[in-house]
């Protein structure tokens, strides 16, 4: 095995220590401040970026300094350009094998952090040869195994975006209108690929690196190992930057409101990009196939070159769904029961379901593990304004007691004239089971046509029309509050906007023919 120079293990940049017992601290976003675990000391978001700035500069000079340590490659065939250890008389472009030519530096963006390969060679090849074994009836792994001699590791250039920003969540209501709402976020370790040969989508399939194992940049490094040096015009990575950390907030914000369908719009970031080179082992096919391995955890990604239609399997929860409610009522109550409450519920879900459902294509990448990219490292909280200025607060729009509340309220509405009859006939000391429960068909028909409607309400964001906040009180829970005293409920936003009211004329006759259809089922159950 070549040797790996691992030396310079305290310098990391990416952990912030604490100056009072040297423990690390982490970014507290109620408080805007690092701080420390074990002490409770801490580190202003200012002081910290200041810091840090210094630390760049030192290590900019230093590099500049020993910059004979390190010679340049290009590779004359893929046009790849790579930093090696001066030692290193020639070099073998380690993605297509031929030999690479001396080159002269050239503002060239030099890594300031490594992380230093842990998964050797070997091992990383026998951990994508399994993976090849036990997907052998994918096209794409027969494919990889065939190219396994240009399987090679590199230090692949990436920026890695650290920081504070804030912005607006922009979410559409039912009347279109954007609801907008405040946040703060913070971002740890957003690792931004900046190497043109790849797209996003496949190296994120890698991640997560532990940041942990993070050393200041030393051309000692690159002994046995070059690093791909950043290829991307300053443009196209600013917008890739941009793109990363838009979405990575987007996802962020998305696990707390429960839904993807909004807008993230940054207004202020006080953020910094570290420059690092980051372990990996490549093999790349045609086809748009290609495989990587972690250099760090030996986590498996492999681009298939198909593209595949990530919500094509949108009917499976409403059918799911309407299966359960269908057969747990018609158990419950019978044929009749298990028919008119699937068909409500399902034609509600169904609605809903399509209406928010968008057609994205990405394209494939498989992994293994199969762990989806984490996003603990990024942290998000919403403020809001209740009446003694901005504060910290949770955000609800669709949570388990609401729903229960709108299916509680959905059967109280369908049994009305069941249970006024059921009441009726206790008052008379008679049998409910002599009660005519059929008979009120006409009536049952109603609920269905307002789930139908509220269903084209809730497709259409009407639950963004009545959002629930949660104060987020200094010793971490959270009490309900009200933005303004107007607020409405989601059922009366509903029915509001369902215009039956619109003129007195029209009220009168919208009650009046279900007051009669009411007392109708009534009369007829009872009979
Ligand atoms: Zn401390
Ligand atoms: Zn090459």
């Amino acid at each position: 095995m070549p040797t790996i120079y691992m030396e310079n293990t305290v310098n990391n940049p990416l952990v912030i220590r604490c100056k009072s017992c040297g423990g690390d601290q982490s970014f507290d976003i109620i408080k805007q401040q690092y701080v420390c675990a074990h002490c409770g000391s801490v580190t202003e978001l200012n002081s910290q970026t200041a810091e840090f700035k210094s630390w760049k500069r030192l290590l900019q000079q230093k590099q500049q300094q020993s910059l004979s340590e390190a010679k340049m490659f290009k590779c004359p065939s893929c046009g790849a350009q790579t930093l090696a250890a001066s030692d290193d008389a020639s070099a073998i472009c380690p993605f297509c094998q031929s030999t690479m030519v001396d080159t002269q530096f050239a503002n060239t963006p030099i890594p300031e952090v490594i992380i230093p390969f842990k998964v050797t060679k070997e091992d990383a090849e026998k951990r994508l040869r399994d993976w090849i074994s036990t997907n052998k009836s994918n096209p794409a792994a027969q494919t990889i195994e065939k190219n396994m001699q240009r399987f090679s590791g590199c230090y692949l250039p990436y920026h890695i975006v650290r920081g504070a920003f804030s912005g607006i969540m922009d979410i559409a209501n039912q009347a279109g209108e954007s609801q907008e709402y405040f946040f703060k976020a913070y971002l740890n370790h957003t690792a931004v690929n900046a190497s043109k040969d790849w797209d996003n989508l496949f190296l994120d399939g890698i991640e997560p690196f532990d940041f942990n194992d993070a050393r200041e940049f030393d051309y000692r490094y690159l002994i046995n190992q070059s690093a791909k040096i950043q290829n991307v015009e300053t443009s196209e990575l600013a917008q890739r930057i941009k793109e990363e950390t838009g979405s990575e907030l987007h996802e962020t914000l998305s696990e707390k409101v429960h839904t993807k369908e909004f807008a993230v719009n940054l207004f202020e970031q006080d953020n910094e990009t570290i420059l690092a080179a980051l372990p990996v082992y490549l093999v790349q096919c045609e086809n748009g196939i290609a495989a990587a391995v972690n250099g760090q955890t030996g986590k498996i990604s492999v681009s298939t070159g198909k593209t595949i239609n990530l919500t094509r399997n949108w009917w499976i929860l409403p059918t799911v769904a309407t299966l359960v409610v269908g057969l747990l009522s018609g158990f419950l109550g019978g044929l009749e029961l298990g028919l008119i409450l699937g068909a409500v519920f399902g034609i509600l879900l169904f609605v809903i379901a399509h209406v928010r459902h968008n057609k994205v294509l990405e394209k494939e990448v498989l992994t293994a593990p199969k762990t989806k990219k984490s996003h603990n490292d990024t942290q998000a909280v919403f403020f809001a304004d209740f009446g003694k200025g901005v504060v910290p607060a949770r955000l609800e729009f669709i949570t388990p007691w609401r729903v229960i509340k709108l299916i509680l309220t959905f059967l109280v509405v369908i049994f009305l004239p069941a249970l006024i009859a059921i009441v009726i006939q206790c008052c008379k000391g008679l049998s409910i089971l002599d009660i005519h429960y059929g008979y009120g068909a006409a009536w049952y028909c109603i609920p269905g046509f307002f789930a139908i409607a509220f269903a084209g309400g809730m497709a259409k964001g009407m639950m963004y029309n009545a959002p629930m906040y949660y104060e987020i009180l200094p010793d971490g829970t959270t009490k309900r509050r009200k933005v303004n005293s107007k607020q409405p409920s989601v059922l009366g936003y509903f029915f509001s906007q369902m215009n039956l009211m619109e003129s007195k004329r029209s009220g009168c006759l919208v009650i009046g023919f279900l007051l009669f259809l009411l007392i109708g089922s009534v009369a007829a159950m009872l009979s």
